[in-house]
């Protein structure tokens, strides 16, 4: 019997939802699709680089879990750009999480923060503690927090 794979937390909603080779209708074309808990694996394991244990608890997920997800999730990607097939992203049993957009001062490093995971203390690409709360479209509610602008 398989286990109910609900909620499996992702960040954010991809900018696009079909990526397609160009000049072929996409009525013409195959197409893989690759679940919104894949895409987020890919997110954080190959864009963010993450290691599997950071990411699987990222996700709410286990670790073997999150191998299995990213496993999946890299095989219909490269099956889409080996076979030229389109690419829909959508689906998977998934929550989204609210989060918080961080700014290192230093080097201007932009990260996430999932709320309920406590202040980052330091930057995770320079380690600087000079580090406040972006402004962007998903921390819109607290831009009294916001980094100050035009100072330094
Ligand atoms: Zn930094």
């Amino acid at each position: 019997m398989a286990r109910p794979k609900c909620c499996r937390r992702v960040a954010g909603e991809p900018p696009c939802q079909i990526f397609k080779p160009a000049g072929v209708p996409a009525s013409a074309l195959d197409h893989v699709v690759l679940s919104m808990d894949e895409f987020e694996a890919i997110r954080l394991a190959d864009l963010d680089g993450l290691y599997h244990d950071k990411a699987a608890e990222r996700m709410k997920v286990s670790r073997q879990t999150f191998g299995r997800i990213i496993e999946a999730a890299r095989h219909k990607v490269a099956e889409a750009l080996v076979k030229g097939l389109a690419l829909r992203i959508e689906g998977g049993e998934i929550e989204i999480a609210k989060m918080r957009i961080f700014r290192c001062m230093k080097c201007r490093h932009q990260w996430d923060v999932p709320f309920g995971t406590g202040r980052p203390t330091q930057c995770p690409s320079c380690s600087d503690a000079s580090i406040c709360r972006a402004e962007g479209q998903r921390g819109r509610r607290n831009a009294g927090e916001a980094c100050p602008r035009g100072r330094s």
